[in-house]
């Protein structure tokens, strides 16, 4: 579907886009994100066809092999960046962020952005930025690292009190020397642009100086805008865009402009096609317009009042761990 949407909207044929061709993950990343146990249950779910990774996971034939492709797409892309053979890379089936270590789950199967951290590690990498701005709490990858200050991970998602995976709450800012390095900020049903927007500009650019990353994997959020059937956020794709651009200008000012994007979530296929439209148009500068946004209504006294809140509260927890 994006290959498809890509095409009508020429930027393959841009001559700064290319494709790369993806490779299967490594045995090696495989068995360092996940326990021996569920690579065999997955393997044998693959096998048959019967079976469920988790409850709302279910199983297919070929699971285990279209799992290793999708998320070896990621770490094929984040190496050619590290490689210098892209400065930027997009990997539209990425972003298996709730995948852990015993299991899957939440639709994801090997968690890719943990792979591609350990991958960036093995590089020599020290300052890792996971910027995920899926609706839903990156619960996955926070588990990797959570005592480690050399990967940062901020996860915007929708309140964990009534939102899959019910976890990220502010109060988990990661543990020991990772004390601080985990930021979590959520926001009420209902929440548009304009809450969304004040709590990035008052979170995100001080952590990004204070951490200065040398890597960024971001997942933009598709799954947080109006349309979504399947979240009740009420983002436009101009504050996708929003968080994209302020992302893509981090890794130029801090990064050398490396800069991973993998989608993550997204349940509207038309969203999902105007949010790689977006993304595409960020990385590579060439114009893309999705159509007209129309949120069904604007942020309340009551989600101002709230996001307001949840916002101080990030600063007292993170910026005082961190001495920012
Ligand atoms: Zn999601
Ligand atoms: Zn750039």
């Amino acid at each position: 579907m994006v290959r498809d949407f890509l095409q009508e909207t020429r930027f393959l044929e841009y001559p700064n886009v290319k494709i790369i061709k993806p490779k299967p993950l490594s045995n090696s990343l495989l068995n360092r994100i996940h326990s021996q146990a569920y690579l065999d249950k997955v393997r044998r779910i693959s096998e048959t066809g019967e079976g469920e990774i988790d409850i709302d996971t279910p199983g297919f034939k070929g699971i285990y092999d279209n799992a290793r492709i999708t998320s070896g797409a990621t770490v094929t892309g984040i190496h050619a960046i590290h490689s210098k053979e892209a400065d930027h890379i997009y990997s539209p089936t990425g972003g298996f962020h709730h995948a852990r270590f015993e299991t899957g789950g939440g639709f994801c199967i090997f968690n890719d952005v943990a792979a591609s951290v350990y991958h960036l590690k093995d590089q020599g990498y020290e300052r890792i930025l996971i910027a995920d701005f899926d609706v839903h709490h990156g619960n996955g990858t926070q588990t990797y690292f959570y005592d480690d200050p050399g990967v940062m991970q901020i996860s915007f998602h929708e309140d964990p009190e009534w939102m899959y995976p019910h976890d990220g709450f502010i109060e988990d800012i990661g543990h020991g020397s990772g004390r601080g390095y985990n930021v979590n900020m959520h926001f009420p049903m209902d929440s548009g642009d304009a809450v969304y927007r004040y709590a990035f500009d008052e979170i995100v650019p001080p952590l990004l100086q204070f951490f200065q990353p040398e890597f960024i994997l971001f997942l933009p959020g598709f799954d947080a805008h109006y349309d979504d059937p399947l979240t009740h956020m009420n983002l436009t794709m101009d504050t996708i865009r929003y968080v994209a651009e302020k992302i893509h200008s981090a890794a130029h000012r801090w990064a050398n402009g490396r800069l991973g994007v993998v989608s993550g979530g997204g349940y509207n296929r038309n969203v999902f096609r105007c949010g790689a439209g977006v993304v595409m148009s960020v990385l590579t500068g060439h114009e893309y317009k999705p159509p007209t946004q129309t949120p069904p209504f604007e942020d309340d006294d009551s989600i101002w009042a709230e996001v307001k809140e949840n916002t101080q509260k990030v600063q007292d927890l993170v910026f005082s761990a961190l001495g920012i």
